[in-house]
C-alpha cells in the first residue's frame, strides 16, 4: 500500500458540488412534503410487484449519481407503501408518523449522534422528553427511563430488570439456571406475544409465563391470578412479576391495573405495566378512572411510533426506581468509562441502562412533534380517535349483516360479516376473503385476529388523518363485499355430496 499515494488523492462521502446536492436536496423535501399532502388521492396499498422485480441488483461496486439514485427511489419505492399514512389505516397497530416528525427526522440524521453516552446535546433532549413522559403518566421525576425501538424492547427490558431484581440472587452472574424455584411470571392470555420473547430471551422460558384467563371484556381475572400465585408459591416456586396491559392488541381491554398492584404489593411482586399505546389514553381525563393503578407500576412499557404518532422507531421504558434500573444493567469497561470532563463527561450514559451501546437520535422526533403540537393537542386527536372507534362500532350495530365480536373500550373495533347460508366455519374464510379483497382494492386497511374462536376484521385507530366518512365507507365496502363473495361460501348439498 502506497500510504504516501493514498494519502495525496484523500477522499471523502461529502459531495464535489454541495450546490447542486442541495438543490436536489430541496426537490426531495418539496417531494416529500407534497407526498404527505396528497396522500389521501393515492391508492393505500398496491401489490409491490415491480419493487420486488427492479429491486434486484448486483452490489453496486461503481457510483450512480444521487440523482438517479432518487429517481429509483421514485420509480421502485415510493409508490409501493405499507399503506399506514393513509388515512384508512387501520391495520395492527402501526401510526401514521407526521410531517414535522419527518423533518426533525432530517435534522436527527444531519447532527447524527451516538446516544449511547457522553455530554452533548443530545442526551439532555432524551432526558427532557423522558422527564415528560414521566409527568404524562404521574411518574416521580426521580424515575429512571429509556428510549428504545418499540414496545417489544421496552417489555424486554422491564422484564429484565424485574427479573435481575427480584430474582433473590445475583442471576446476572449466576443465570436462571442458579434459581431454587421456577421464576415465574403472570398475566393474561391477551398479553402481547413480545412478553413471550422476552421470557425466551431472559433464559426463563415461556413455561414460566403463567397466562391467567380474561373475563368477557378481555380483562384479566384477578381472583383466578391470585389463585395461581398462591398455588405456585405454595409448590415452591418462585413467582416475581405480574403484567398488567393498558389496552390489549386484540381489542384493547384494559387490566384493572390497581387490582393487580394491590396484588403485587401483597405478593411483594414486581408490577409491569405493556401500555404499547393504551397508556397515552392516561393523558385524558376520562380514562382516569379505567388506567387507575398505572402509575403504581415498577415499570412501564410504552410506544411513541404507534398513539403518540411519531415516526418509526421509538418506544420507552419508564423505570420507577433509578436506582434498581442502573443496577439492572451496567457493566463498565475500561473504554467506557466516565470521565469529569469532556465528551466523555455529562450525564449517566443511556447505554448503561439498556442492552444498546449505540443509539440513535430518536428523541429529537419526539421532543419536535411535542413541543409542535403541545399536549392539548394529542388529547384532541387521541379522544378523536377513541370516538371514531366508538362511531363505527355503533356503525356495525345498525347493520343486520355486521356483527361486533368484542366490546369497544379504547380505538379498536372487531367485526365480521354475517351471511344466511354461510357456514360458521365458513365465515372466517369469507371475512378473510373481504380482508383481502379490501387490501386489494385499496379500499381500506385493517387487520385481522381471531375473537372466541371467530375470524375478526380489526381496526385499530392510531391515525390523525382518518376522518368519519373513511369509516362510514369502511362498512359499506365491507357488506358490498360481504354481499358479492358470500355465494362463493355457500355450501349447497350438491357439493357437499359431491365433495363428502
Ligand atoms: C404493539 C404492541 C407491542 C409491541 O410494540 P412494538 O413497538 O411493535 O415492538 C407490545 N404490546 C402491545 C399491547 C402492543 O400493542
Amino acid at each position: 500500500m502506497e500510504v504516501e499515494k493514498i494519502l495525496l488523492e484523500e477522499q471523502s462521502l461529502d459531495p464535489e458540488d454541495w450546490g447542486e446536492l442541495r438543490r436536489l436536496g430541496h426537490q426531495m423535501v418539496d417531494d416529500m412534503l407534497r407526498h404527505l399532502e396528497t396522500v389521501r388521492e393515492r391508492p393505500i396499498w398496491q401489490p409491490p410487484t415491480h419493487a420486488a422485480e427492479n429491486l434486484k441488483t448486483p452490489l453496486p461496486v461503481e457510483p450512480t449519481p444521487l440523482e438517479d439514485v432518487y429517481a429509483e427511489f421514485q420509480q421502485n419505492i415510493l409508490p409501493y407503501p405499507m399503506g399506514n399514512i393513509h388515512p384508512r389505516f387501520w391495520g395492527w397497530v402501526i401510526g401514521t408518523g407526521s410531517p414535522g416528525g419527518v423533518l426533525a427526522e432530517m435534522l436527527a440524521a444531519t447532527m447524527n449522534p451516538n446516544c449511547g453516552g457522553g455530554d452533548h446535546a443530545a442526551n439532555y433532549v432524551e432526558a427532557q422528553v423522558l422527564d415528560w413522559f414521566k409527568e404524562m403518566f404521574g411518574y416521580s421525576s426521580e424515575a429512571s427511563g429509556l428510549l428504545v425501538s418499540g414496545g417489544s424492547m421496552a417489555n424486554l427490558l422491564g422484564l429484565a430488570v424485574a427479573r435481575n431484581t427480584c430474582a433473590g440472587f445475583d442471576i446476572r452472574k449466576a443465570g436462571a439456571r442458579a434459581s431454587k424455584g421456577q421464576l415465574l411470571v403472570y398475566c393474561s392470555t391477551e398479553t402481547h406475544n413480545s412478553v413471550q420473547k422476552s421470557m425466551e430471551m431472559l433464559g426463563l422460558g415461556s413455561d414460566s409465563l403463567r397466562k391467567i384467563p380474561v373475563d368477557a371484556d378481555f380483562r384479566i381475572v384477578s381472583a383466578k391470578l391470585k389463585e395461581a400465585i398462591c398455588r405456585d408459591k405454595e409448590e415452591g416456586h418462585r413467582p416475581f412479576c405480574v403484567i398488567g396491559t393498558a389496552g390489549t392488541v386484540n381489542t384493547g381491554a384494559i387490566d384493572d391495573l390497581t387490582d393487580l398492584a394491590d396484588i403485587c404489593e401483597a405478593h411483594d411482586l414486581w408490577f409491569h405495566v405493556d401500555g404499547a399505546f393504551g397508556a397515552i389514553a392516561a393523558i385524558l381525563p376520562e380514562f382516569k378512572e379505567q388506567l387507575a393503578g398505572m402509575d403504581r407500576a415498577d415499570s412501564l412499557a410504552f410506544d411513541l411510533h404507534k398513539w403518540l404518532y411519531v415516526p418509526f422507531e421509538a418506544g420507552c421504558i419508564l423505570i420507577k426506581d433509578p436506582k434498581i434500573h442502573r443496577e439492572a444493567f451496567a457493566v463498565i469497561p475500561d473504554y467506557l468509562m466516565h470521565h469529569e470532563r469532556g465528551i466523555a463527561g455529562g450525564p449517566y450514559y443511556f447505554s448503561n441502562l439498556g442492552i444498546e451501546l449505540s443509539r440513535g437520535f430518536k428523541s429529537l422526533k419526539a421532543w419536535f412533534m411535542l413541543k409542535e403540537h403541545g399536549i392539548r393537542k394529542y388529547e384532541v386527536l387521541v379522544r378523536q380517535n377513541i370516538a371514531q372507534a366508538a362511531y363505527l362500532a355503533d356503525l356495525v350495530n345498525e347493520q343486520p349483516e355486521l356483527e361486533l365480536l368484542a366490546p369497544v373500550p379504547l380505538n379498536i373495533v372487531c367485526y365480521r360479516f354475517v351471511a344466511e347460508g354461510v357456514a360458521p366455519e365458513k365465515l372466517d374464510e369469507l371475512n378473510k376473503e373481504i380482508l383481502m379483497e379490501l387490501h386489494e382494492r385499496a379500499i381500506a386497511a385493517p387487520s385481522f385476529t381471531v375473537i372466541d374462536g371467530k375470524y375478526a376484521i380489526r381496526v385499530a385507530i392510531t391515525n390523525h388523518r382518518s376522518r368519519k366518512e373513511d369509516f362510514e365507507a369502511l362498512v359499506e365496502a365491507t357488506v358490498t363485499l360481504g354481499r358479492e363473495l358470500a355465494p362463493q361460501f355457500v355450501v349447497s348439498h350438491d357439493t357437499q355430496n359431491l365433495t363428502g
